[in-house]
């Protein structure tokens, strides 16, 4: 396995990369029993800032609340913890990523018994859909394979099982030539793709799917919303009818991983010119600019590594 940093933490100790090893016996491997985050430690202007760390910290604790799992840790504590883990491998910029399982203590699928863990890791990471794809941007498909119904695996959940569903979608895709797929909801709205929020943009007003259609909460998505409604565009959270993506003008993507990333085409199906929309280049530019440092961090989003 290649050493992709130095030290791990684990329940508030360092570990050696190299011993960051769980037992076969761990519930989380025979039932999918963990919840974790995806976060982004950038290099604004030489120091290492994490974005969004507080929220990130919150959505599992979330997570882990959604499943039951008792973690000994405050919000506070976690967020400590990650910037340690950061200090600690020396990185000016690079991906967190905490998770939180069920270990040993049993294998019944009952999880009470088994110890709940959480560990930190981190490396360095690039864009995740590829260089290009920030300014090309990416062709896509929708799905065959639909998100989780509604009271089967919660979606506000960023459970590590969820993306048994993400993996057929992704798997799909590429197999098929496309980059990346967006998933359905059960009731055939749009959904989201296999890691990463959608926007759908028509008439100058951005549209973007609702809590309710099986989405995960992105923060990069709460940020988007944000800057647009700053810049004076209307966006809209609601029901998007399949359709909607083969004649909107512009739509992208948003995730810590994929940052704000252009689709130029659906089911081959070009959106709007079939490059970059201007609406997207906007947007995509003020939250290049503020998580590189280049614009002033006005809503407070990062949180500096002392
Ligand atoms: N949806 C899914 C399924 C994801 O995995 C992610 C990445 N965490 C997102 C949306 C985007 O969320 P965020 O902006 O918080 O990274």
């Amino acid at each position: 396995m290649e050493r992709l940093s130095e030290k791990v933490w684990k329940d508030g100790e360092f570990i050696d990369f190299d011993d960051a090893n769980i037992h076969i016996m761990s519930h989380v491997v025979h039932y999918g029993s963990c919840v974790f985050e995806g976060i982004r430690c950038y290099d604004v202007n030489g120091t290492p800032a994490v974005f969004r760390l507080p929220e990130h910290a919150q959505r599992l604790l979330d997570s882990a609340k959604i499943y039951r799992m008792e973690v000994p840790y405050s919000r506070d504590d976690l967020v400590k913890a990650m910037l340690d883990t950061i200090k600690a491998n020396k990185f000016k910029a690079c991906y967190i990523r905490p998770v939180i399982f069920r270990s040993t203590g049993g294998l019944g699928v009952n999880p009470f018994p088994c110890k709940v863990e959480t560990w930190i890791i981190t490396w360095e990471w690039g864009a995740y859909l590829g260089a290009e794809a920030l300014e090309q941007g990416v062709d896509v498909q929708v799905s065959t394979w639909t998100r989780m119904a509604p009271n089967t695996m919660p979606a506000m959940a960023k459970a590590a099982c969820n993306y048994m569903n993400a993996q057929l979608t992704k798997m799909e895709a590429i197999t098929n030539d496309y980059v990346e797929g967006i998933a359905l909801a059960t009731d055939g709205y749009v959904s989201e793709g296999s890691g990463e929020n959608l926007f759908v943009i028509r008439d100058g007003v951005i549209h973007t799917p609702p809590l309710a259609a099986s989405i995960l909460g992105g923060i990069t998505r709460n940020s988007v919303i944000q800057l647009a409604r700053e810049e004076g565009i209307e966006v809209r959270e609601e029901k998007i009818p399949r359709e909607m993506l083969y004649i909107a003008d512009e739509l992208f993507f948003t995730g810590t991983a994929a940052e704000v990333t252009p689709i130029r085409s659906v089911d081959k199906v070009k959106v709007g010119s079939g490059s970059r929309g201007p609406i997207t280049e906007t947007l995509q530019k003020k939250y290049m600019d503020i998580v590189h440092g280049k614009a002033e961090d006005r809503y407070g989003w990062f949180t500096p590594v002392e």
